[in-house]
């Protein structure tokens, strides 16, 4: 079961959107700011964030920014009032991955929690992690940190062998 936070200060859209959520199945912890927000994430490893944009101290954005500084890779959906292009080029520059703008259907909200949620599966069952090693199955890519390592076919499937049953 997929866990949800939910940060947004308008107390009836958060209840709103949070039961949405839970009737589709999802663990959902609900933040009324943007601190509240961050001890949240930082606790409890949410799979996916809902920030709204205009939040009392911490804005949705400046969160977003932290989550990303501290190495968070969860995607981030920003609800905004806001829709000037300027604004979508901040959140995105921010580390988001997406954006709902107020007024929005819940059925849209939900379709792309659900498409998130999605790639990030995908990406689990197709990359293998060690410590700091990473092989895209996919890709046939192996990073160490950030340092790609070219291997041979051989070596590659070695390496894939391991890292299964390391
Ligand atoms: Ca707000």
């Amino acid at each position: 079961m997929a866990h949800i936070l939910l940060v947004e200060d308008e107390v009836a859209l958060a209840q709103f959107i949070a039961l949405e959520l839970d009737s589709e199945g999802y663990q959902v912890s609900v933040a009324p700011d943007g601190m509240t927000g961050l001890t949240i994430a930082r606790q409890s490893s949410p799979d996916l964030a809902i920030l709204d944009w205009m939040l009392p101290g911490l804005s949705g954005l400046e969160l977003c920014r932290r989550l990303r500084t501290t190495g968070s890779k969860i995607p981030i959906i920003l609800l905004t009032a806001k829709d000037e292009v300027e604004d979508r080029v901040s959140g995105l520059d921010a580390g988001a991955d997406d954006y709902v703008t107020k007024p929005f259907s819940v059925e849209e909200l939900l379709a792309r929690v659900r498409a998130h949620l999605r790639r990030t599966q995908e990406t689990n069952e197709r990359v293998l992690q060690f410590a700091d090693l990473r092989l895209d199955l996919l890709t046939h890519q192996v990073f160490r940190g950030d340092r790609m390592i070219n291997l041979t076919v051989r070596e590659f499937d070695l390496l894939v062998y391991l890292m299964q049953s390391p």
